[in-house]
């Protein structure tokens, strides 16, 4: 079997199996696990917070109002979500679309790993404070990373980490969209560029490190 298809089938497999979850709380409430959606060989990967009312009802990430906000983000730069592919931290809806806890993301954080683990993006643009913090295992905020590619070793491979405001933060804050646009706009380039020569990190991302800024759901999911 050529590898590509293998990875593939490796991905679907641990999708069913994800299916099943009952890591935590989450599994009592949710309509589905949102596991993630797009291209399974994808050079970029973004990575959200939880899902919402729409995508626990329908299974997709990214499907409401912050969803369409990134089909356009995407379209600005060319690329549309079957050439990306879409994942978030939590696989669940929190209820109420509350901030995922500490706990809940511990849980679901090896779902993640695993997904980019097979995947083998070569950038990995984390969508708000959530991702950001998870991914990169630092405590910096969005606020302060934005726009500013780090060097991240994820699933055994040299990855860029492209830190992004969430769409829905942008949603009803025009000078964050433009940021967001302007962040956007730098893509295509950094997607273009060769990839780092592989190196392994001293360390890996942490949870414990994820706390100093506050992470914001705007419960617009
Ligand atoms: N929808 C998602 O799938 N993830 C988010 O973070 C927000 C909306």
């Amino acid at each position: 079997m050529a590898a590509a298809e293998r990875q593939l089938t490796e991905l679907e497999a641990f999708g069913l199996n994800v299916a099943g979850c009952t890591r935590c709380r989450l599994a009592q409430g949710r309509t589905q696990v949102v596991f993630g959606a797009g291209d399974p060989h994808a050079d970029l990967m973004l990575v959200g917070e939880a899902p919402g009312f729409h995508e626990d009802k329908q299974g997709f990430p990214f499907v409401g109002q912050a969803g369409k906000l990134l089909d356009k983000l995407l379209a600005g730069i060319g690329l549309d979500r079957g050439t990306v592919y879409i994942a978030n931290v939590l696989k669940c809806r929190p209820p109420g679309n509350r901030d995922p806890a500490q706990d809940e993301i511990e849980a679901c954080e090896g779902h993640l790993f695993r997904q980019i683990e097979l995947i083998e993006p070569r950038v990995v643009a984390t969508l708000g404070n959530f991702a950001t913090k998870l991914l990169s295992g630092k405590p910096a905020g969005i606020t302060r990373v934005h726009g500013a590619e780090q060097d991240v070793t994820l699933g055994g491979s040299r990855v860029l980490l492209y830190p992004l405001y969430h769409p829905a933060a942008a949603l009803y804050t025009p000078a964050m969209l433009k940021v967001l646009e302007e962040d956007f706009a730098r893509l295509p380039a950094i997607l273009g560029r060769p990839a780092a020569e592989a190196e392994p990190e001293l360390a890996s991302p942490q949870l414990a490190q994820v706390a100093s800024e506050p992470a914001v759901q705007l419960g617009l999911f």
